[in-house]
Parts: C-alpha cells; sequence; structure tokens
C-alpha cells in the first residue's frame, strides 16, 4: 500500500453503511510515517517492534532507537522510555538517571507556573528535572502532566483543587 492509499484508509470519513469514522490521526502527512516507520521495524527489528527495546541498552540508547523513527523527538521518545520502564518493568542496563522528563507542553507549562523554570523552553525543563531528581529525573513527567491536564490547563487553573496549591507560587503571566 502506498501512502497516498494509507492515507485514504487512515482518514476514511464513513464505513461501509454510512456511519462516520474517526479519523486515525489528526496529520496526513502520519500515513508516510507509518509506511517509513514499518519499513525500519522490518530492517532493523526484523518485523518485530518488541525488538527495539529488546537486548541490552542504557536509557539513552533506548531513546535514540525510538529517535530513529522520523517525526518522533525528544518528547515522544522519553516518554516511550519511561513508559517502558515505568509501566512495563522494562529492565534498562545501568539506573534511571537517563530517562528524562519530557519536553510536553503540560509540563512545560507546570514546571513554569510553579516557578521551577523562567521561560517555555524545553531544554530548561529537562536539565531542571535533571538537577531536582538525578536518579530518575523522568519520573517528574507523569504527575506534572496529570497536573497540567487536570488542573493548571492554559486558561483558567484551577488551582482550588491542585494538589501543588499551598506551594505554588502560581506564576500566571
Ligand atoms: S497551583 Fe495553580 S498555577 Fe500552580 S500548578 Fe496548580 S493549577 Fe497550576
Amino acid at each position: 500500500m502506498d501512502a497516498k492509499e494509507l492515507e485514504k484508509v487512515m482518514f476514511k470519513k464513513t464505513d461501509s453503511e454510512g456511519n462516520r469514522l474517526p479519523a486515525l490521526h489528526r496529520y496526513k502527512y502520519m500515513a508516510r510515517r507509518l509506511i517509513e516507520a514499518s519499513k525500519l521495524i522490518l530492517e532493523k527489528y526484523d518485523g518485530n517492534a518488541s525488538k527495539i527495546w529488546k537486548g541490552p541498552a542504557s536509557a539513552k540508547e533506548l531513546e535514540n532507537r525510538f529517535r530513529e523513527f522520523k517525526q518522533v523527538g525528544q518528547k515522544k521518545a522519553s516518554m516511550a522510555v519511561n513508559i517502558l520502564v515505568r509501566d512495563y518493568g522494562i529492565r534498562i542496563t545501568g539506573d534511571e538517571s537517563g530517562i528524562d522528563v519530557s519536553n510536553d507542553v503540560h509540563v512545560r507549562r507546570v514546571f513554569r507556573r510553579t516557578g521551577l523554570i523562567t521561560r517555555d523552553n524545553g531544554k530548561e525543563v529537562v536539565e531542571i528535572a535533571r538537577k531536582l531528581n538525578p536518579k530518575y529525573p523522568g519520573e517528574l513527567d507523569y504527575p506534572a502532566w496529570v497536573i497540567g491536564m487536570k488542573y493548571c490547563k492554559l486558561s483558567n487553573p484551577n488551582c482550588k483543587d491542585c494538589p501543588l496549591n499551598e506551594i505554588c507560587p502560581k506564576i500566571l503571566t
């Protein structure tokens, strides 16, 4: 199937009975990316995606493996490593100090409003998390993301119910 054909499948609007179908992704170019990712998995991992994290690899090596996929940057790659280690108990060589927080908009917003960083900058988020929790910087990722999604929204943050309410300086500008 070429990218154009796959695009039609991924973005088909209705099924054979006329029911509306959700798009499988936000962006049409993902059809091309999906094909490229499949080729990489075939060529480098014998068609078995789980081989990406099998075999000894440090957190950084794993992150780099994910970053070989086009459109996967620091955010998705570090999230993937975090999820594999935290939720699936995948073993890495060395320790968790190489697992970073992700450069995610919600994580950045919470870090900025709590005064941990001074500007909305992905590099700063990663660096400050390394200082705050050097043994496992990525451990800060999920709590910050949840707070960003649930309470610290872009507009009208719900500080009253936020778990950080008592200690947060609430830098909203
Ligand atoms: S207390 Fe308010 S500003 Fe601070 S993290 Fe929570 S929602 Fe955001």
